[in-house]
């Protein structure tokens, strides 16, 4: 049913503590994410102390930016109205050649297109003057 209530806004991440520094990485163009200094173990969410040896010594690593389809499932009914016009969508769970794993979109395929395994690169969307938001697309053959 179309309204005449203003076009939603998606709602922006708050900019702060470790999210505002992923998020200043990525309106670099880098998409970096914790790796443990003391084992290598990569990391996401960011938090403060390794899950493997309980380090808190940690560097934002940087990512080839690309990765692997993990899991995915397909949104059909829009619980924000921001996304009503989206859907149906894939919420996507894509594995950086790293390692890390982020909840994510893949743009530029039908949600029934994804596989397992899938190829995808990252591409960033610029949402504000300050977030820009890391999202994927099928990678390009090489
Ligand atoms: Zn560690």
């Amino acid at each position: 049913m179309k309204t005449d209530s203003p076009t939603p806004i998606v709602k922006l991440p708050v900019l702060r503590g470790y999210t505002k520094e992923f998020y200043d990485w990525c309106h670099q163009r880098e998409l970096r994410f914790q790796r443990c200094q003391s084992c290598g173990t990569w990391r996401h969410p960011p938090r403060p102390m390794c899950g493997s040896c309980h380090s808190l010594q940690w560097e934002w690593a940087p990512t080839t930016g690309t990765g692997k389809v993990y899991c995915w499932t397909i949104v059909y009914q829009a619980l924000d109205p921001a996304f009503a016009n989206d859907v149906p969508y894939a919420a996507v769970v894509v594995e950086l050649d790293e390692g890390p794993r982020l909840a994510t979109w893949v743009t530029g395929i039908a949600p029934d297109q994804l596989y397992v395994g899938m190829p995808v690169e990252v591409w960033f969307e610029d949402l504000s003057d300050d977030v820009a938001l890391p999202k994927f697309k099928p990678a390009e053959a090489h």
